[in-house]
């Protein structure tokens, strides 16, 4: 069996600064992190991995230094790690991003189950899993929370739900994604590490993965960003005092006068 995990690189922050020129998010002097979410994705594949001899395979689209997240994935216990890297790829929506990844898997070989993260941190669209799932004509389960069995060709799953699970099953290969009551992700160690810099990670761009221009790119992107705003700073918040009968009768009344009652 061959496990396909998609990952993104993300900046490692909460603060968010904007680049108003170029309307998008400034990473300029970040660190660079897996996505949180794809860490759960690749967690899984690894189990899969250690309790059934799978293989798995790392795929990222993105600029040059998602070489170092593709290495940190090996060290956590992937087998081969892929990058689709081309500058023309500047300007991708998710759609686009995901027929990118979608020509990078098929070039792969080929694999039985694909892992996405419910979401990335930062574009945080949820789209690139369900857009991927269409692009390679392939069932897709979201929110996947745990997999109950895996077996050549079928999969069963529990899907999250606002208020339980869900229990769902179907033909492999599939595409799920991931939340993180999945498991706890392990840490690459330092050996792991080590020899993760000994590996060599293809590199494709457009023409290696016989992309149609028309289909990456701001030209391939039916999405554009039209505003990109900070969230406004908290105010500060109001200090009720008196004993703990008279604190709370103070609230109700202000709550009530705000209509939140
Ligand atoms: C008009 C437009 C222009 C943009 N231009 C740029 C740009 O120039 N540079 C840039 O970095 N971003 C750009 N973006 C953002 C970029 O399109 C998204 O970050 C990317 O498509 C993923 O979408 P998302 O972050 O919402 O991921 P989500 O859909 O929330 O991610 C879900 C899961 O999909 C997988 N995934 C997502 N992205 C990738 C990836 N790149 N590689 C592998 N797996 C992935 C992961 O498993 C992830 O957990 C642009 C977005 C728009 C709308």
């Amino acid at each position: 069996m061959r496990i396909v995990v998609s990952i993104k690189q993300v900046p490692e922050t909460t603060e968010v600064k904007i680049d108003p020129a170029k309307n998008s998010v400034d990473t300029e002097g970040l660190t660079r992190i897996i996505n949180p979410y794809d860490t759960y994705a690749l967690e899984e594949a690894v189990r899969i991995k250690e309790a059934s001899g799978a293989t798995v395979a790392v795929i990222s689209v993105g600029p040059e230094k998602v070489d170092e997240s593709l290495r940190e994935a090996l060290a956590m216990g992937a087998d081969e790690g892929f990058h689709l890297s081309d500058p023309a790829f500047e300007g991708s929506d998710p759609l686009a991003t995901a027929y990118i990844l979608a020509r990078g898997i098929e070039k792969l070989g080929p694999y039985d189950l694909v892992i996405c993260g419910r979401q990335a941190m930062d574009g945080a669209s949820g789209q690139v899993g369900p857009s991927l799932a269409e692009e390679l004509g392939l069932p897709c389960v979201t929110f996947v929370r745990k997999i109950e069995e895996l077996k050549e060709g079928y999969i069963r799953v529990q899907r999250m739900t606002d208020d339980g699970y869900e229990v769902v099953e179907g033909p492999l290969p599939m595409v799920i994604t991931v939340v993180k009551e999945i498991n706890e992700p392990r840490l690459a160690s330092l050996k792991g590490l080590m020899k993760a810099k000994r590996v060599t990670i293809p590199v494709w761009n457009a023409s290696d993965l016989g992309l149609d221009p028309a289909r990456y790119g701001p030209a391939g992107s039916p999405t554009s960003v039209a505003r990109l705003s900070p969230p406004p700073p908290r105010t500060g918040g109001e200090m009720i005092e008196g004993t703990p009968e008279e604190q709370v009768r103070i609230l109700v009344r202000k709550l009530r006068d705000a209509k939140v009652l």
